[in-house]
This record gives structure tokens, sequence and C-alpha cells, in this order.
């Protein structure tokens, strides 16, 4: 015989994760509470493509970013095109606002999103290659009751998953402000430049907000009493910031005002905001999502002028936290009762009354490829079902099925007509929801 040639078995991209069915429940459950917000405060889906033309992700991100300048997943495709795996899903979204004519609808228009989107970022930071982003955008608005609105979104969908946050809240300004806090922030990160790390030496020139964010300690300690952008705010922009803050301690928000969220994206302007956890605990990425306003974005990507604020979370980071604090979400599956059979014969009537039981809405399992009752049944208490309906060789002669109740053993011989009737009844007994 010819040795085969051993085949080495794939494995996944660094930095890409499968969401296996033991962790779907959790998933199911953040789509289910993204839903009913999405109802709550009447936001609309909208799923864009997860690739787009690379300059969009350029003018809207900003080419002196990090995503842009180390982490985008690009490409070109077969015509030559410069195409881009999102890095996030706010550019798409308006790209999307101002190609369709939505400007013509009703203004905010409110959307909320759910999808993966890809960064070519250090796997080693605990960030994944491809992750998950849900959000909502609200765009038409320059209100500051739209933001407090939007932050009180996040702030709720955390709460509802029982991750208690706080909110982190900063204004960057607007174009006529930004500017002057731009030179006062240039100055002092100039005379500090020699002390910052590799990466922030290259960003005091090219955008010097961009170490405010800097993860480096030995940087965070310089810039912690660098100029703050909320002293250098013009009067509109304070109004503004000012009014955001009376409507969250009208919504009772905890919040905590703190000039280093800069949220590393050029888009924003005005409220930004990031939520941690109250208990943070030993998890040392506390930041579970933010978001902010990006009044010059649509215009930049080609529409009117036209305000907009949004927030987005960050679905791996969730379910992480819900993991590791033991929060319980509901089972996706929950059965009642399990079909188990012995024998040839058994098997061939098993089959059929499954269907039956099927028709009749019952939350029925079964596994035909085991044969001995005993693993059958321990199957079915694993699965936590309240009947096993059991048809052995005595039942294949007497025309009868077993019926037997997972919780104290107590067995029952009905004929096999009246099976399903019986089997209904019984349920309806224990005040368990048949259809
Ligand atoms: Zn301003
Ligand atoms: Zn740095």
């Amino acid at each position: 015989m010819v040795p085969q040639k051993e085949k080495k078995a794939f494995k996944l991209i660094k930095g890409m994760k499968d969401i296996m069915p033991s962790d779907q429940k959790y998933w199911e459950y953040l789509r289910k509470i993204l839903n009913r917000l999405s109802f709550d405060y009447n936001y609309d889906r909208i799923d864009t493509p997860m690739a787009e033309f690379t300059n969009l992700f350029k003018r809207s991100v900003g080419d002196h970013t990090d995503i842009v300048e180390k982490e985008m997943y690009s490409f070109e495709d077969k015509g030559g095109e410069k195409i881009t795996l999102r890095p996030e899903m706010t550019a798409g979204t308006v790209r999307a606002y101002i190609e369709h004519g939505l400007v013509n609808k009703p203004q905010p228009v409110k959307l909320f999103y759910m999808g993966p989107c890809f960064r070519y970022d250090k796997p080693q930071a605990g960030r994944q290659r491809q992750f998950w982003q849900m959000g909502f955008e609200a765009i038409g608005d320059e209100a500051p009751i739209i933001d407090a609105q939007v932050i009180n979104m996040g702030y709720k969908l955390l709460s509802k998953l029982h991750l208690p946050s706080v909110v982190q809240i900063n204004s960057l300004g607007c174009n006529e402000c930004r500017p002057n806090y731009h030179e006062v922030l240039l100055d002092f990160v100039k005379a500090k430049k020699k002390q910052l790390c590799e990466d922030c030496k290259r960003r005091v020139n090219k955008n010097p907000l961009r170490v405010l964010d800097c993860k480096e300690e030995s940087c965070q300690e310089i810039i912690a009493d660098a100029p703050q952008q909320v002293d250098y705010l013009c009067d509109d922009c304070r109004t503004h910031f000012v009014s955001v803050l009376e409507y969250l301690d009208e919504l009772e928000i905890v919040y905590n005002l703190n000039s280093k969220i800069v949220r590393g994206l050029d888009y924003y302007t005005r409220t930004c905001f990031e939520y941690t956890l109250q208990d943070a605990g030993e998890s040392r990425q506390g930041v579970l999502g933010g978001g902010g306003r990006y009044d010059g974005l649509v215009e930049e990507l080609g529409g009117r002028p036209t305000p907009a604020v949004g927030v987005a979370m960050g679905a791996e980071r969730i379910v992480k936290e819900l993991k590791r604090l033991d929060i319980k979400v509901p089972e996706l599956k929950q059965y009642d009762i399990f079909v188990a059979q012995l024998g040839k014969e058994a098997r061939k009537k098993c089959i059929s009354l499954y269907e039956e039981l099927l028709a009749d809405d019952l939350k029925v399992v079964e596994n035909f490829s085991k044969d001995g009752i005993k693993g059958q049944l321990e199957q079915a208490n694993k699965l936590g079902v309240v009947y096993a309906l059991i048809i052995g060789q005595k039942e294949m002669v007497d025309n009868t099925v077993l019926i037997r109740d997972m919780e104290n053993g107590i067995q029952e011989t009905v004929d096999f007509a009246k099976v399903v009737s019986a089997v209904k009844k019984r349920l309806k007994a224990k005040e368990i929801e048949t259809v």
C-alpha cells in the first residue's frame, strides 16, 4: 500500500473566531435586546455590504487614524477597484443614507444594524480581526436631546444585559472651535514629544488628538495634565454639551466627564462617549462600546450638510463579559417531549409519531441514531423534557406507548392512537404551553 500523505487540518485565520453553538444563546439574546430597543425607539434595520470602496473609509474614518494607516483589510478586486472590508459600520450607513436619498424622508432618519467588521489588529491585545458591531444611528438632527437618547439606548442595552455601565463623555467641539484647541494641544504634545512612545511621536504632527487616547501608560502619564477640549469649546458647542448632560441627568444616567475620550476616528464632532463597566473587575477591556456626533460626515461623503449622532457596541466584548460574570441568559431551546424507541419496527412507528407531534405544534425531540432505551432516557433527562414517549418491543405488540414523567419516573401505558391527546392533556395539567 502506498502510504497516504498525512493531511494537515485547516485552522482559523489568526484573530478570527467561530461562534460555536454553545455560545449562540448569548448572541441570540443580544439580537433580541437590540431588536427590542429598535422597536422601543423606532429605529429601522439597515444592512450594508461588508465591502466598500477603500476611499469611503479614508474619507470618513480619516487618513491618519490607526484604522486606516494600519488595520484595514484592503485589496484590489479583479477589476482593479480598491476595496476594503468595513472596519466599522457608520461610514457604510451614511453612504447608504446619501445614495438612497434618505435625506428626503422625515428627519432624523433612525437606523440600526448588527454585522461583522474587520480590522487587522494585534490579536494578542485580545482583539479580533473579525468582530461584530451593533448600533444605532440618528441622521438629520443636531438637537442635544437626540445625543442623550442615543447614549441612553447603549446604556439601556447594557443594563438590560445586567452589565451596569458608566458613560465616559466628552465634547470634541466643531470646525469653529476645534482648531483652536488643536493648536494648544499641539504645543503641549510637541513640548513633550521626546517622552512619548514611537506611535505618538508620529501622531504629534498628523493628529495630535490621537495622543490623548494612546494606550501606553507612559504616554497616559504625560498627557494627564494636557489642556482639555471642553475648556476651548465655542458658545454653541458648550451650550450643546451642557444640554446633553442635563438630559442625561434627567434620565439618571451615570456619567463621567472624561477629556481623554476622543474615539480615534476623525469624523466625530461635539459629543463623544464610551461605556465602561461599573465594575470592571479584572477585565482590562472595560470599554464595551461608544459613539458620538458626526455632524460633518454626511457632507464629507458627498451629501448635504446633515448633523448626525450614533452609538455602536462591540458584541464579542459584551458576550465575554456576560460569560465572565456568569450572567444567565435564556436557553435557545426547551423541549417538552422525547420520543424513545427500541428496535427496527418501533423506529418505523416513531418516525411518523414524531411528525404527528410536530403537526400539533408540540416541542418534541428524538435521537433515532441511538438504540438503547437507557441512553435515550439519559439524553431526555439532559434536555430537560417533561415526558418521554417510549415504544419498545412490548408496546409494539400491544400497539401502545409508554408515557414516562421525567420528573418522578412514573410510567403509564396508553393506546397508540390516543398518545398525542394524552400527552397534551398531561402537559396542560402541568401548565406547560403546548403551542
Ligand atoms: Zn464649536
Ligand atoms: Zn503613545
